[in-house]
C-alpha cells in the first residue's frame, strides 16, 4: 500500500507542530521519520494513523483519500515504544487478541487463529514462548510480541513509534537488524519514528529528516548522509567540521587558503560556512597546493582501526577533527603540538540563506 501526504499542517493551540508536509511513500518500503525531539515525527505518524486529525491537507492510501476516515477503518498496525502488551494474557493470547475481538462474521475459526498465531511466533522467532506472560519476557522479546500482535490482523500499513527506544544499545541493534529482515520477508509498507541517526541509516529504505515540523530532506540513507541539502541535515547526520570564510566568484576563501566552490560562481564577497566530514579532511606535511589550511595537532586518539586527530586552525583558532586510518596515522607519524596542513577533500559551502527554515 502506498501513502500520499498532501500539504498537511497541524497546530496544537498556537504551536505549529507540522507545516505543509508533502510526502510520497511507495508500496512496501521501510521508511524512517528521523529528527530531534519535538520535530513532529510522532505527530506525523499519528496523523497518518488517524489518531490525530490534520488541520489542513490530506492523507491518501493507494490514492484513496482517507483524511476523514476513523483509525479503525485505516487498517494500520501499531507498535509503540512502551510495549503495551496485556499483562494478564499469555503471548499467544496477546497475539490472537485482534483476531478474537473481530465481529463474528469476520472472525477466523479457533483453529485458523491458532495456525496464524503459530506462524507469527515463528516469524518473530518466539516459537516455544506461546504460554509465557509478558513479565516472563525480556524487553526485546516483548517488542517482538508487540510486532507479531500488530501483524496478526494483517494491517495494510505498519507504524512504529520509537519501537526500540526503551531497550539497551546492544538489543536495539539486534532488533533493528531483525526488523529489516522481517520487513524483507513480509514487505508491508512500514514507517518508524526514531531520533537515532544510526538506526535510520542502518535499516531504512528511505529517510525523512524532520526539523521544526517540516521535512528537511527525503532520500535513501546514502543520499541524506553523503549529500545533505542543508546545514541542519549535515549537523544532524554525523560529525562535521565547520569552516567560516567568504565566497568570491566560485572560490571559498579561508584565510590564506582558497577552495573551489563552483556552485557559488555568482557570489561576491559573501559570508559562508564550509561543512566537511572528518573523513573528508586530509592531513599533509607540506603545502603542495593553495587549498590547504595551516593547523596544529592538539590531540589524537584511536578507536579500533580509526584514529581521530583534533587540530586547531592557526588563522582562525577554530577546532577541527579529522578521521584517518591507523596505517595512515603511522605513516604520517603525527606528534602533538606540531604544525601540519589540512586539506578538505570534499566541502559543501552554505550561505546565510541556507540556515533559514
Ligand atoms: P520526540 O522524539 O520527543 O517524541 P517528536 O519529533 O515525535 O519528538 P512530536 O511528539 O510530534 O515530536 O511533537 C512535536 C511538537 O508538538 C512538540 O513540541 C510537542 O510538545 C507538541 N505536541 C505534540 N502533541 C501535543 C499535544 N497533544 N498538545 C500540545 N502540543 C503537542
Amino acid at each position: 500500500m502506498s501513502i500520499q501526504i498532501r500539504n498537511v499542517s497541524k497546530n496544537f493551540g498556537t504551536f505549529q507542530a507540522l507545516t505543509d508536509i508533502n510526502l510520497d511513500i511507495a508500496d512496501g518500503k521501510l521508511v524512517a521519520l528521523l529528527g530531534p525531539s519535538g520535530s513532529g515525527k510522532t505527530t506525523l505518524l499519528r496523523v497518518i494513523a488517524g489518531l490525530e486529525a490534520a488541520d489542513k491537507g490530506s492523507i491518501l492510501f493507494d490514492g484513496k483519500d482517507l483524511t476523514d476516515a476513523h483509525v479503525s477503518n485505516r487498517e494500520v498496525g501499531f507498535v509503540f515504544q512502551h510495549y503495551a502488551l496485556f499483562k494478564h494474557m499469555t503471548v499467544f493470547e496477546n497475539i490472537a487478541f485482534g483476531l478474537k475481538v473481530r465481529k463474528r462474521r469476520d472472525r477466523p475459526s479457533p483453529s485458523a487463529i491458532k495456525e496464524k498465531v503459530n506462524e507469527l511466533l515463528k516469524l518473530v522467532k518466539l516459537d516455544g514462548f506461546a504460554g509465557r506472560y509478558p513479565a516472563q519476557l525480556s524487553g526485546g522479546q516483548r517488542q517482538r510480541v508487540a510486532l507479531a500482535r500488530a501483524l496478526a490482523v494483517q494491517p495494510r500499513i505498519l507504524l512504529l513509534d520509537e519501537p526500540f527506544g526503551a531497550l539497551d544499545a546492544k538489543v536495539r541493534k539486534e532488533l533493528r537488524r531483525w526488523l529489516r529482515k522481517l520487513h524483507d520477508e513480509v514487505h508491508i509498507t512500514s514507517i518508524f519514528v526514531t531520533h537515532d541517526q544510526e538506526e535510520a541509516l542502518d535499516v531504512a529504505d528511505q529517510i525523512v529528516v524532520m526539523n521544526q515540523g517540516r521535512i528537511e530532506q527525503l532520500g535513501t540513507p546514502d543520499e541524506v548522509y553523503d549529500h545533505p541539502q542543508s546545514p541542519f541535515v549535515y549537523d544532524f547526520l554525523g560529525n562535521v567540521n565547520l569552516f567560516r570564510g567568504r565566497l568570491n566568484h566560485g572560490r571559498f576563501v579561508l584565510g590564506s587558503a582558497q577552495i573551489e566552490a563552483p556552485e557559488h560562481l555568482h557570489a561576491v564577497d559573501t559570508e559562508a560556512v564550509g561543512y566537511v566530514r572528518p573523513h573528508h579532511l586530509a592531513i599533509e606535511r607540506e603545502k603542495k597546493s593553495g587549498d590547504v589550511i595551516p593547523a596544529k595537532v592538539i590531540y589524537t586518539h584511536a578507536v579500533g582501526p580509526v584514529v581521530y586527530i583534533e587540530m586547531k586552525i592557526l588563522e582562525s583558532e577554530e577546532f577541527v577533527e579529522a578521521e584517518i586510518s591507523k596505517n595512515e596515522f603511522k605513516e604520517l607519524g603525527l606528534l602533538i603540538g606540531e604544525e601540519v596542513y589540512v586539506r578538505p577533500k570534499e566541502v559543501r559551502v552554505f550561505v546565510p540563506e541556507d540556515f533559514v527554515i
